[in-house]
């Protein structure tokens, strides 16, 4: 239950947000009935209307939302083969074998919603709130980059004990933490909607994404699981939440929907009307989309017992679709999910994916404690090490990356997007996943990762060296310089 003083930030807030949604400018562009009647008119496909809507997706133009209606509707196997095969397609075209890792860490679980399928709701008295204390950050920063992650997601919970200040904060002390060649070069945040103002403080900290999830875009059934007089429950607040990012400057924002609350034909729709506001308004879409499932947590049974949980074929079918639909757009696979299934979901048209995660407040220093319940939000799937999933990565033929480059030369937001549209992540961004890969397996690999890891590094310079020796020259000197003991070197 929330104390006198949680509960009078939290109406002081709801004040505060009310009175900014009175004034709203924007219209709502989530058409319920609208998204319901496109999926009626496009159930049971014609086999040659899948194969027009395949055909335009190979051509890399993206598809409109009922385009994806017609793939999403599809019943026929055989058909659904040839979509994997088409996202694989897009997949290897754009962003070629690479694969970004990141690491999730959440830094405070206290929050004041009380959402009914979430372990951190305020009503659970189950699970222990908690914050880290700057010691605590500091050292699980540390238990961090000496694993070897360069990427973080920071995550908040809304209240007052994780405000802007305490946000901005954290994240200073995050880039300042140093252990050997570790430190952490991106900060992607995940948190509550903020005010422009807010948004402002943390771009002048320098963190990269800005990640919120609407969870559901079904209204009434975010209505029914984010209860009235939370802050949460204010459906456009959250919706326009990345609108007001942009608006502050933070040109990467990342959207997603958390599958398993509404039927999940509606939400892939949902996440793509989203995308296109977003560029209808700021000229460049989500940077990335993630698609999380609902997951067990402790003393809650809603995650477990929702009618629309999703199976694992479905999963497969959402990113292939979402791939085919926003060829630019970066997905997120996270460790939600087992082993076994992310290993069939990747090709499928994965970006980046979390390994090694950890997300108990204070996780990354009782490493071996897979699971702490009561300090976390909902349970993982994956909790390979950082080493073995790596090891894994490179078995399948992908480079790992843990590039930052991009967002430290300001190749952000549109900037982006159209160096991507120009094929530049393949070719520019993989010679910098191979020299971040290279420093993860100088200074962290085990023995039988570091030999894998090498493979694939020299499988690609020779690949490389037949296509465009010039560049393979420049990698191959900065991987000696790498080997010589310099670090962080990038194009
Ligand atoms: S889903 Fe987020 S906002 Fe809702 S209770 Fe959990 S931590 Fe709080």
């Amino acid at each position: 239950m929330l104390s006198a003083a949680e509960r009078s930030w939290a109406e002081e807030r709801l004040e505060r947000i009310l009175e900014h949604e009175a004034k709203e400018k924007r219209r709502d562009f989530i058409d319920d009935a609208k998204i319901e009647a496109l999926l009626e008119e496009t159930a049971n496909p014609a086999k040659e209307r899948v194969r027009d809507v395949l055909a335009k997706a190979r051509s890399l133009v993206g598809l409109e939302p009922e385009e994806a209606a017609v793939l999403l509707n599809n019943t026929d196997e055989d058909l659904w083969q040839e979509t994997y095969a088409v996202a694989r397609e897009i997949k290897q075209e754009i962003y070629g074998n690479r694969i970004v890792l990141f690491a999730p860490l959440y830094i405070s679980s206290p929050c004041v919603n009380d959402c009914i399928y979430c372990g951190f709701r305020h009503s659970n008295s189950q699970v222990r709130g908690q914050t880290l204390t700057w010691e605590q950050l500091e050292k699980e920063v540390q238990a961090l980059v000496t694993r070897g992650h360069k990427r973080l997601i920071v995550v908040y919970g809304e209240h007052p004990a994780s405000d802007i200040d305490f946000m901005c904060e954290s994240i200073r002390r995050i880039y300042a933490t140093r252990k050997g060649n570790g430190e952490i070069r991106r900060v992607n945040v995940n948190a509550a909607p903020l005010f422009v103002d807010e948004y402002r403080q943390l771009k002048e900290v320098g963190i990269g994404t800005f990640q919120v999830f609407q969870e559901t875009y079904h209204h009434a059934t975010y209505a029914r699981l984010h209860p009235r007089g939370t802050l949460k429950h204010v459906y456009t607040w959250r919706l326009f939440s990345l609108h007001r990012a942009e608006e502050a400057g933070i040109d990467d924002v990342a959207i997603g929907a958390l599958f398993g609350l509404y039927k999940w034909r509606f939400e892939v729709l949902g996440l793509l009307y989203h995308a296109q506001d977003l560029e209808r308004e700021f000229g460049v879409g989500p940077h990335t989309i993630s698609f999380p499932r609902l997951q067990p947590a402790v003393n809650t049974p809603y995650a477990t017992s929702s009618p629309y949980l999703v199976a694992d074929e479905d999963l497969k079918k959402i990113v292939a679709v979402l791939r085919c639909a926003v060829p630019y757009t970066g997905l997120i696979l996270t460790a939600r999910e087992r082993p076994e299934l992310r290993r069939e979901v990747i090709p499928l048209g994965v970006s980046q994916v979390d390994a090694g995660s950890r997300i108990a407040i204070g996780g990354y220093e009782e490493m071996e404690r897979e699971h702490i319940p009561e300090r976390e939000q909902f349970q993982l799937g994956d909790t390979r090490s950082l080493d073995d999933f790596i090891r894994e990565l490179c078995e399948d033929g992908y480079i790992p990356s843990f590039c930052t480059a991009g967002y430290r030369c300001g190749r952000t937001g549109e900037h982006f997007m159209s160096l991507a549209k120009k094929g530049f992540v393949k070719n520019f961004c993989t010679p910098n996943a191979v020299l971040t890969f290279k420093e993860y397996l100088l200074d962290y690999a085990s023995p039988a990762t570091r030999q894998a890891g090498e493979k694939v590094i020299k499988h690609y310079l020779a690949a490389l060296e037949a296509s465009h020796p010039a560049q393979a020259q420049a990698v191959r000197e900065r991987l000696q310089r790498l080997e010589a003991g310099e670090r962080d070197l990038y194009f």
